[in-house]
């Protein structure tokens, strides 16, 4: 395949993920099929068939078995006079030899030949990110890393945000960016359920001395959604030493995850405790005037041309997602490619993008059984402890978060709220108070509020008094 068929494949591959990205419903599904697509080392179009080539047999039966369907039918989005075949198979990445470098003779610069355990997705660099109030401390960090990878203070880097706002294309860009500048530095790119997977792997063929090996020679590790430690003690340890060696060669390390170190509460302590020892930036919602930016940015990359207010119209009603924003945005130019020329009224534009704002609007509708789901689940306490009358401080706080959120971000009524926590009208005024002063003085508490919220497309702003 030559460079432009190759980069038109990339391109219809691309549109076809955001578009199904965008239409899973919730934020844990949507980041457990990132990881999975982000196996994905390089797709290739023979005809109407499309290859996608991942990093371990693993992901290539799971992406079929699981994905292959509906991957499918968004491509038939994106090219809708073609019929489209779907095939996922598994090729080998060589493995780093220990000599992690080697010498050029030519140019007597040194080129590491280590390769990333997932692939660096070059369209994820600097100037593709578009910098705002949301995001312009993490990325100024980022910038910090790649000045100085592993030497300044910014180490280990840490970046938090929801999902679909950047950490992944800012993380990368960092490698990208390290890579270009200093060819010898080996930049390995992961997720930590790949990494996960990997040491498992290495387990069973009784060689985990290999598994540490490799991530201990390695210059820039970039451990995406370190969330996912949180499933297993084990490799938290495994980690936790693979950090230590790292950060005492002084080697860079980048992590991301959904919610800051201290919320995540089955990580150890003094892994949470390195994970703050560098520095903690954080990614919020984009502005209006960022997300309309953003918009004008992907579209550089798209072929059609699509209007002002259209751009203006997906800005507006898309508030929380900027993967969803680039879904929308998708459908708009296959749309326009399909009937060049057409104009688009707000009506057609509403119709089109139906399933967007639907979706966008039930984010942000509050459901009270979902926000103790969600509260219960942050603070690592069960649905009976939730809805219990325990009086232990590790249950009534987040309890009282809970009943919290549903008077001051729902119009629910007193007695409706005292009904769906069985409590009377009286321990949920006592609730809310409390949480109300305390919010004051903790702002531990007042993060993970924030979070939470975050979950539902909400802010601490959106309050109602
Ligand atoms: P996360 O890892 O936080 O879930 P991603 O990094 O995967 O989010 O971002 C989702 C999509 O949104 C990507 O296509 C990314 O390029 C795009 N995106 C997010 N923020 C920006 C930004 N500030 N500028 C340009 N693109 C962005
Ligand atoms: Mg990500």
């Amino acid at each position: 395949m030559n460079e432009s068929a190759e980069n038109a494949a990339r391109m219809k591959w691309e549109r076809a993920k955001a578009i199904y990205l965008s239409t899973l419903q919730s934020e844990d599904e949507k980041s457990q099929v990132e990881r999975y697509l982000s196996m994905i080392v390089s797709v290739e179009q023979k005809g109407s068939a499309f290859v996608v080539i991942t990093s371990s047999a693993f992901s290539a039966e799971f992406l079929k078995a699981n994905y292959s369907d509906r991957l499918k039918k968004c491509l038939e989005l994106v090219m809708p006079d073609e019929k489209v075949e779907l095939e996922f198979k598994f090729r080998e990445i060589p493995l780093p030899s220990i000599m992690s470098h080697i010498v050029e003779p030519r140019k007597s610069q040194k080129i590491s030949t280590f390769v990333s355990t997932m692939p660096l997705n070059d369209e994820y660099t600097f100037d593709e990110f578009v910098r705002g109030p949301s995001n312009s401390f993490a990325l100024a960090a980022a910038q910090a890393v790649v000045a100085n990878p592993g030497k300044g203070g910014y180490n280990p880097l840490f970046i938090h945000g929801g999902t679909g706002l950047g950490k992944t294309h800012l993380m990368q860009a960092i490698g990208n960016e390290i890579k270009r500048k200093d060819p010898s530095l080996a930049v390995c790119y992961l997720t930590a359920e790949e990494y996960l997977n990997e040491y498992v792997n290495y387990m069973k063929d009784s060689n985990v001395p290999g598994f540490r090996a490799k991530y201990r020679s390695v210059d820039v590790l970039l451990l995406d959604d370190v969330q996912f430690f949180q499933k297993g003690k084990q490799i938290q340890e495994e980690f936790f030493n693979t950090f230590n060696a790292l950060k005492d060669k002084r080697k860079q390390i980048v992590m991301t995850s959904d919610v800051a170190p201290k919320n995540l509460p089955a990580i150890e302590e003094r892994l949470i405790s390195r994970f703050e020892g560098g520095m903690l930036q954080e990614i919020e919602t984009p502005s209006y005037e960022t997300r309309l930016a953003i918009l004008r940015k992907k579209l550089e990359g798209l072929e059609v041309n699509v209007p002002d207010y259209a751009l203006e119209f997906i800005a507006d009603r898309i508030k929380s997602h900027v993967r969803a924003m680039e879904g929308a945005l998708g459908k708009v130019s296959v749309y326009l490619s399909a009937y060049p020329g057409s104009t688009l009224s707000n009506e057609i534009l509403e119709h089109l993008l139906g399933d967007f704002i639907q979706k966008e609007q039930m984010m942000r509708k509050l459901n009270i059984e979902e926000v103790k789901v969600a509260v219960a689940k942050k603070y690592s306490i069960t649905m009976e402890q939730m809805m219990s009358k325990e009086r232990t401080q590790s249950v009534v706080t987040p309890r009282q978060l809970a009943m919290y959120i549903a008077r001051k971000f729902t119009t629910k009524s007193l007695p409706e709220i005292a009904k769906m926590f069985d409590k009377t009208h009286a321990t949920i005024i006592h609730g809310v108070r409390n949480i109300e002063r305390h919010l004051d003085v903790e702002p531990e508490l007042k993060a993970s509020l924030a979070e939470i919220l975050a979950e539902f497309g909400y802010k601490l702003s959106d309050k109602m008094d």
